[in-house]
């Protein structure tokens, strides 16, 4: 790069370029430019302020916390020079709508599922999680080294952003009901608050499914307009007082089994960062979807046994409920692909990174996890 250019790329900022290449800013620290393209050194002096806009409501701790952690990461690694700041879900846009905000440059980032915008594609589901996918580790492998990442990349640069992975609840649990579900015949005409594919599938099993927002579940449980709601795990169902109201605890969430978070990003804003910053706003996010997991992990146990010691029974689905649910959420998603070659491909890179992850996860940390786990 010319002397020039690279002043240029400088701006308005505090540094000079001293003999040898090394590069000494204002503050005394020093970096020794790599030599040719040599600009994005010293560009970590550059001033940057963004908005991130989130889904998720601050009393979200954990998956609201990791956006926290993500903007004070990439403040503490540029000095404060590119700072961010971070709005709950409803401040600056609706929750429902953040990846519409980074499209529409209304905000530079944002914190969202992707499958809350299967509206727009349906394939976007596979970006978060699908019914009887994989779990948070599986998803994560698929998303970031498996090639699933880039294919989904490509669906989202029809909407001018990059989608990073960023953060997982774990595996859910399948939720509160009032009463004893003994098996599928007990699915028909309950009125179950579950959302997304999760909701289509129950549907099809004969539940009468409600979508209700976060804040009007628990009064809608306690009268008895739901029979059942669905949410998240011990750690986030606790502070919704779930437990109070309905005395039957389910598991496993199959409609959630890994679900993951996505940190969305313009791609002009993307673009018009240092390559420097780039760098740094990766490993933040990375680093905040790791804090996201380890929060839930070391929190949902601990809720658990609270949740227990109030008089919930925790209960399984029957081996009937999972096999039908397993049938129709194969047939929603067969359905989906044959209707959509861009969904058909997607999906069938999915299914074979699932069927293999399957089968290795089926030896050792199946094998470990069915003998010491009961054995406590
Ligand atoms: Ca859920």
């Amino acid at each position: 790069m010319k002397r020039r250019e690279f002043l240029g790329k400088v701006g308005g900022s505090l540094a000079t370029v001293a003999a040898g290449g090394a590069v000494v800013s204002a503050c005394g620290g020093s970096q020794k430019a790599a030599s040719g393209e040599a600009g994005p050194a010293i560009s970590t002096q550059k001033k940057i302020r963004w908005r991130l806009a989130s889904s998720f409501p601050r009393s979200l701790d954990t998956i609201f916390g990791a956006a926290e952690v993500l903007a004070e990461r990439v403040h503490a690694m540029t000095d404060g020079n590119f700072d961010i700041k971070v709005y709950p879900g409803g401040e600056l846009v609706p929750g429902l709508q953040v990846l519409d905000a980074v499209q529409n440059e209304t905000v530079q980032i944002g914190q969202s599922c992707s499958y809350y915008y299967t509206g727009k594609n349906p394939v976007l589901a596979f970006d978060t999680c699908v019914p009887f996918g994989m779990t948070a580790r599986q998803q994560a492998a698929w998303l970031g080294e498996g090639g699933g990442g880039a294919l989904l990349g490509k669906v989202f640069s029809d909407f001018g952003i990059r989608s990073f992975p960023s953060g997982n609840t774990g595996a859910q649990m399948g939720g509160w009901f009032k009463r004893e579900i003994g098996g599928l015949a007990d699915l028909k005409g309950l009125k179950m608050r579950i959302p997304g594919l999760g909701g289509d599938v129950m549907s099809a099993l004969g539940a009468s499914v409600q979508v209700i927002a976060g804040g009007e579940i628990y009064p809608a449980l306690e009268r008895g307009a739901i029979d059942a709601t669905e949410w998240v795990g011990p750690y986030d169902d606790e502070k919704l007082g779930f437990h109070k109201v309905a005395k039957n605890y389910y598991y496993p969430g199959w409609w959630e089994p890994g679900p993951s978070m996505s940190i969305y990003v313009g791609e002009k804003a993307w673009s018009s960062l240092p390559k420097t910053y780039q760098e740094i706003l990766k490993t933040a996010i990375s680093e905040a979807g790791t804090e996201m997991q380890r929060r839930y992990d070391a929190r949902n146990p601990a809720a658990l046994t609270r949740i227990l010691d109030s008089g919930v029974t925790l209960r399984p689905f029957s081996d009937d409920l999972m096999a039908g649910a397993l049938d129709a959420s194969r047939q929603i998603l067969e359905d989906h692909a044959a209707k959509d070659p861009g969904y058909a491909e997607i999906y069938e890179h999915w299914k074979k990174a699932r069927s293999e992850q399957f089968k290795f996860f089926s030896t050792a940390e199946l094998a470990y996890a069915r003998f010491a786990y009961p054995a406590g």
